[in-house]
């Protein structure tokens, strides 16, 4: 039978996904579908990625008269093979909506309208407004008479959504203008999982791919509902479960991810730290009685377990009070959390190979984790203590050699006051495990957005630079090249991209110095205060994402003037319209990713090509052209002036062509030689230099060009490794390199320690495979370590670089219901808090809740809740509670309810009564838990309550994430 691409999709239409709307084309069916690629008759075709979530989705657009007439899923990709979720596949609705800002818009302070405005006024008028207070509010010192160059006047929130290219062009216009207030939606989304798996094993991304992921023996998805949130990637693990693996699911709700798992255990929401912490226990103890079940070459040689630790360390199991020792009531001196010295090793670390010295970091562990017993653990997580026992074996038994088991999480284990720490419980077992490295194996935190990892590697946190922490932003002390305390060679390369022919020297000391915390919380702190005056948000609407969200929308109110760069009017820029509020606003009409060109990069770290479909409508523009017009305009603003870092702005390079031709982006975040007659484009970051001769916009991003060739564009299927590395799909960073340390996949002579499922092997001369991280020869004969990035290159299970503690510790969510049963210490003791309303009481919110995203719907609502098509499947704002707790308080399915939390505010929706959630035995107590969905604004087709209302500004010391997933409420009938 012949059966055209259309023809599969529609017979394949019926297999159901998450929302019953998932289109699906199996592997099988995917060969013979590219090649069957008919296009639609008398139309054109071109390709994008789906703008939503981060599994990044192939789409086909139709396009005829330059209108976009039909969306579908691109058979060809090999992550989505066809399929789109709802979001994805209502796509089309974004191409062809009436409702879309057509014109800028301009607010004058207390008027009670809009008015349109042109484009050269509205770029002038905004322009003059950011000079106006950056000059005004410009520090060129600090209190010490270092030269900082900066404002704190005008703060940036930027997106995830834009391209790459777009984003790195923000980030340098921001830095050049001495912004030092710059964050975006990864601060509040997975911030803790990078300082985490940073700490552990170097770097903070997923370490692996979604196509990896049916390499797997054994997945583990913890702190999320991955069926629903990241639907197209779950086919994966289906995958991997067709193919024999084993699928686990921890989460405080039963949804479509548990339906589909084999083992189930039902958590308390902000407790996984302790369920894997049991794991960790069980796991060092059988290693002990069993130790042919595991790795042990992998334990001793590829991680720090070895190491001996300085005998005066103590920690919570010495002193049973919950704290390492150094604690003086504020913060830790960690003088203790070092290792002893032996200078006759290579890298000067006392070790003990045998693993049995009291003070060495595995006997450290284990007697840490000793104390999460089963008991324990099912007396902290409610989870029953059969189900935690099966998954403890499960999960054990990729502890094999030949075996790999992953990690599956996303935002869910890192908005807590413990987030980096559960994150740090998931990379030590990893790294128990030698799971690390190995094809299906893996540390693998998934970004929520399309984009969220291209632009926050342009430097859109406030501490990076392009390139993330080896290029961070320069603080104050650093007061020339010679003082900057990462790499030279990049960051040298980032100013010869920005300041060209001008001495790096020279243009070292226009970059703004920082001096201080200016992320999330601290900024709305800051606008609060009244320090920032002035606010950017770009396709950004922290009115509905932000902690606490009614006190955030208080210090909005505050500003001076706000710019909303936006598709939609957002809740962020029509504030005024609910509220008393002054603030000045302009509101400028963005095109959608449909509507450009660039690249953008999926949290597996794959850099793929959008294509332009059609012209945005009206006047709307990419943020390409807003962001060149206004650099443009502060050009001439600034011309002349020599104070204030004028040069900073005027000697920026901005050549990308009239129209900006985005192509020219790519190829400087790329970089040149500069060293002969004409520029010859460079392959990769090892010819970064730091003289001046090399330019180089990211060095994450120095390779995507090479060869001339813009390799984001690649649409090849070949894949000889037959595990799903795809080197000739899109380009991943850094290097090409598609599973990250997979030098720990071989034993110290290069040989995979799965031979079935080889990442690289050593062949006498040089690595097959995968791109190996680190090139030199195996260890047996470079004594070079896999995990390149850390000092010793091996993973780091004591992790003495974090503010609280160099194991993880379970400590109570800020509002809990209970004491903690672990120790004395009820919450993380480093905890930061910028709330200034007492937390709440379990006698008046006895409630536990939790926030969720559904299918249908993306983060704050703002673009989906204005599609016909998904408001239809999610119309409006629910919570879900068990049939316990709504018969507890006489509420049915259906019902209008009312959910209060310390904060004050009243949030309305409606009550979806279901088995998902059920209470807790907890310590002996009931605890009943609800989940609201946190996509609820009031602007759009379907508005509601944003959950939000109900969350407390307080953070992880690590990075500030706030506690988005666990606080306390009281629900009741409307
Ligand atoms: Fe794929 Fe995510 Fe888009 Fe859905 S929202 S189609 S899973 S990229």
């Amino acid at each position: 039978m012949e059966v055209s691409r259309r023809d599969f999709l529609k017979l394949s239409g019926a297999a159901a996904g998450a929302g019953g709307l998932l289109l699906h084309v199996s592997m099988a069916e995917r060969t013979i579908a590219a090649t069957e690629r008919l296009p639609l008759k008398n139309m054109g075709e071109t390709t994008t990625i789906c703008p939503y979530c981060g599994v990044g989705c192939g789409v086909i657009m139709a396009v005829e008269d330059g209108k976009i007439v039909n969306i579908e899923g691109d058979p060809d990709h090999p992550i989505s093979e066809g399929s789109l979720c709802p979001k994805g596949a209502s796509l089309y609705q974004v191409a062809n909506n009436a409702e879309r800002l057509t014109k800028a818009r301009h607010r004058a302070k207390g008027a009670s309208a809009w008015t349109d405005i042109a484009w050269e006024d509205v770029v002038d008028q905004v322009a003059a407004k950011i000079k106006e207070t950056r000059d005004s509010t410009f520090e060129e010192k600090d209190g010490e008479d270092n030269l900082v160059n900066r404002t704190l006047g005008v703060a940036s929130l930027g997106s995830v959504f834009p391209n790459s290219e777009e984003a790195y062009l923000m980030s340098k216009m921001l830095r050049a203008l001495g912004l030092v207030y710059i964050e975006n939606e990864a601060r509040i989304c997975v911030s803790s999982a990078v300082a985490a798996d940073t700490e552990t094993v170097g770097r903070g991304p997923m370490s692996n791919s979604w196509l990896d992921i049916a390499s797997s023996d054994c997945i583990m998805i913890i702190g999320g509902n991955m069926a629903e949130s990241f639907p197209v990637a779950f086919k994966w693990v289906t995958r991997a479960k067709e193919n024999g693996a084993t699928v686990i699911h921890v989460d405080p709700r039963f949804t479509h991810t548990s339906a589909k798992a084999d083992l189930y255990a039902c958590v308390r929401p902000g407790t996984d730290l302790a369920f894997v912490g049991g794991i960790i226990r069980y796991v060092t103890e059988d290693m002990v009685a069993n130790p042919d079940r595991y790795n042990m070459e992998y334990l001793r040689e590829y991680t720090n377990a070895a190491y001996l630790v300085d005998p005066g360390f103590t920690g919570p199991a010495d002193t049973l009070d919950g704290l390492f020792s150094g604690w003086d009531g504020s913060k830790y001196d960690k003088a203790t959390w070092s290792f002893q010295k032996d200078e006759s090793q290579p890298d000067g670390i006392k070790k003990d190979a045998t693993l049995n010295d009291p003070n060495c970091v595995f006997q450290l562990l284990k007697k840490h984790f000793a104390r999460y017993t089963d008991d324990k653990v099912a007396e902290i997580t409610g989870t029953d203590k059969n189900s935690f026992r099966q998954i403890c074996e499960a999960y054990a038994a990729t502890g094999q050699a030949n075996k790999s088991g992953t990690f599956v999480f996303s935002s869910s284990a890192c908005q807590r006051t413990t987030g980096t720490q559960t994150v740090r419980a998931f990379g030590i077992l990893q790294l128990l495990l030698g799971n690390m490295g190995l094809a299906g194996g893996g540390l693998n935190g998934i970004t929520g957005a399309v984009n969220g990892l291209g632009c926050t590697l342009q430097g859109l946190v406030f501490h990076w630079g392009p390139g993330a922490g080896s290029v961070r932003m320069p603080i104050a002390s650093e007061q020339s090249l010679a003082d900057y305390g990462v790499d030279k060679a990049r960051l040298v390369s980032i100013l010869k991209a920005w300041y060209g022919d001008t001495q790096h020297d020279v243009s070292y000391g226009y970059l703004p110095k920082t001096g201080g915390n200016y992320s999330w919380q601290a900024l709305f702190k800051a606008i609060d205060d009244g320090t920032i005056k002035g606010l950017i948000c770009w396709g950004i609407n922290p009115a509905v994402s932000g902690p606490n969200a009614a006190a955030a929308r208080e210090a909005l109110k505050k500003l001076d003037w706000m710019l909303v760069i936006d598709l939609w009017e957002t809740e962020t820029a029509s504030l005024w319209q609910l509220e008393d509020c002054d603030t000045e606003v302009f509101l400028l009409p963005a095109a959608h990713p449909l509507e450009k060109e660039g690249s953008v990069c999926n949290t597996c770290r794959w850099n793929q090509w959008r294509y332009k479909g059609s012209e945005p409508p009206g006047d709307a523009k990419s943020d390409l052209w807003i962001i060149t017009s206004l650099v443009l305009k502060l050009k001439d603003l600034y011309e002349g002036q020599t104070d204030k870092n004028a040069a900073a702005i005027t000697s920026l390079t901005w050549d990308y062509g009239d129209p900006p031709d985005v192509v020219e982006v790519t190829k400087e975040m790329n970089g040149y030689d500069l060293s002969g007659d004409s520029l010859t484009l460079l392959s990769g970051p090892g010819q970064l230099k730091s003289d001046g001769t090399t330019s180089c916009g990211n060095w994450l991003w120095c390779g995507i060009y090479a060869d001339g060739v813009n390799q984001a564009q690649r649409r090849g299927l070949n894949d000889p490794s037959g595990i799903g590395l795809m080197p000739e799909w899109g380009w991943s960073w850094p290097t090409n390199r598609r599973i990250m340390y997979n030098r720990a996949s071989v034993n110290l002579a290069g040989e995979p320690w799965d031979p079935d499922d080889p990442v690289i092997s050593w062949n006498g001369e040089a690595w097959v495979g995968d791109v190996a991280d680190g090139g030199w020869p195996p260890v047996s004969s470079s004594g070079k370590y896999p995990f390149v990035m850390k000092p010793e290159g091996r993973g780091y299970m004591f992790g003495p670089g974090r503010p609280d503690g160099p194991f993880p510790e379970h400590y109570e969510p800020w509002e809990s219901p209970v004491s903690n049963p672990m120790s004395p210490q009820q919450n993380n003791p480093a905890l930061v808090s910028w709330e200034t309303v007492a937390k709440g009481t379990v006698a008046d919110y006895p409630v536990v809740a939790t926030t969720h995203r559904s299918v249908d719907q993306l983060h704050t609502g703002s673009v989906t809740r204005r599609l016909p098509w998904l408001v239809e499947l999610a119309p409006e704002m629910v919570v879900e509670m068990s049939q316990e707790l709504a018969s507890a308080r006489g509420i049915a399915n259906g019902d209008a309810v009312i959910l209060e939390s310390a904060r004050g505010q009243r949030v309305a929706a409606t009550a979806v009564v279901t088995r998902r959630l059920r209470p807790l035995n907890v310590n002996g107590s009931t605890v009943h838990c609800v989940s609201v969905p946190w996509n609820w604004g009031y602007k759009g087709l379907s508005t509601g309550d944003s959950a939000n209302l109900l969350t407390a500004r307080v953070g992880d010391p690590n990075t500030g994430i706030p506690e988005y997933r666990s606080f306390l409420c009281e629900v009741r009938k409307a």
